[in-house]
């Protein structure tokens, strides 16, 4: 059965009494080749040279889908990665998906809301130790919260079990995903990615490729985690955990103000988290400006003024 083809899916959702469900984000994909390349892109591994995607991943590597819809991609991750987990918010596809990935013997699919659950029991009650990636044609309406509750899962000090996040997004999203600092696109999610990995945008997918089509392109970024978690990143980071945790926990309440007042200087923007006089010696001391915005700051940047702040440069 191809998964891709327009009349199997419409044939699929009639006969289970079914339809794509807006506020569910349902967008089937319609082109064979994107799931494929998806899969195969997440099997691959672009910044870690970590498997191909004609040999599958690497030996023991599993992989977690984030709303499998009918299937289509969920077929291509089972053929790639030693087991798959998928987590389906809608509870009409269950028994449909049981049909169309029945013969896909190392899958499981859970019917939960993903924002429900804690990633990391998840991943240790199905996974073990095991490495795992996370692969999705993740629903628009919540792409950040689930974006930030995989990255926000894990202690900065943590080597994460995930290794990396695969998701078919909004084209614009992910542009700010991938952002330079001072760019018009760079905000506050790119540099609390940053805290956590590299992002990289791989390919974008037309309105045509979707059933129903959604009004804007989309894209494929792929998120790849600090191996050993952000010591890996950042230099002259604290070696007590605990220390390193908290400064990082420092570092993103200063993004997090920064840019939700993205027009002030960052002196101003920071007023709440930090009095005035100690981020303008802290600006000075790293040579910049003192009447700077926030948005010209890297993550690097936001870990340095941290450790100023924290009295640890
Ligand atoms: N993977 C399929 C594909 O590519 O054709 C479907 C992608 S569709 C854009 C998003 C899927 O995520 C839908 O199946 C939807 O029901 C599911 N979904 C939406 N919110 C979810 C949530 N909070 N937890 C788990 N699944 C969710």
């Amino acid at each position: 059965m191809n998964l891709c083809n327009l009349s199997t899916v419409r044939e699929l959702l009639d006969r289970y009494e079914l339809a794509p469900r807006k506020g569910f984000g349902q967008n089937f994909l319609i082109n064979p080749d994107v799931p494929a390349r998806i899969a195969g892109s997440s099997a691959m591994g672009f910044d870690c040279g970590w498997g191909g995607a004609e040999t599958g991943a690497p030996d023991g590597v599993c992989a977690l889908e984030i709303g499998p819809g009918i299937g289509a991609m969920t077929r291509e991750l089972s053929s790639l990665f030693h087991k798959v987990l998928a987590v389906e918010i809608d509870r009409g596809l269950i028994p449909l998906l049981a049909e169309t990935l029945g013969d896909c013997h190392n899958t499981t699919v859970i019917n939960e809301d993903f924002m429900s659950l804690s990633l990391k029991e998840l991943l240790k009650e199905h996974f073990g130790e095991s490495p795992v990636r996370i692969c999705a044609n993740l629903p628009y309406y919540i792409t950040s919260p689930i974006l930030m509750s995989v990255l926000e899962a894990y202690k900065p000090s943590e080597t994460p079990q995930v290794q990396s996040i695969t998701v078919l997004i909004q084209n614009e999203v992910a542009d700010r995903l991938c952002a330079e600092a001072g760019s018009d696109e760079y905000g506050s999610i790119t540099a609390s990615v940053n805290l956590c990995g590299t992002a990289r945008k791989l390919f974008t997918v037309p309105a045509g490729c979707f059933y129903p089509a959604p009004k804007v392109t989309s894209a494929v970024v792929q998120i790849t985690l600090y191996k050993n978690g952000v010591r890996d990143a950042f230099e002259g980071l604290p070696e007590d955990n605990d220390e390193l945790d908290r400064l990082i926990g420092l570092a993103k309440r200063l993004i997090a103000a920064a840019f939700a007042q993205r027009r002030k200087t960052l002196t101003n923007a920071l007023s709440s988290v930090c009095e005035k006089s100690k981020t303008e010696e802290a600006l000075t001391a790293m040579g910049l400006r003192t009447d700077i915005r926030g948005e010209k700051l890297s993550a690097a940047d936001f870990v340095t003024l941290a450790k100023h702040i924290r009295g640890l440069a």
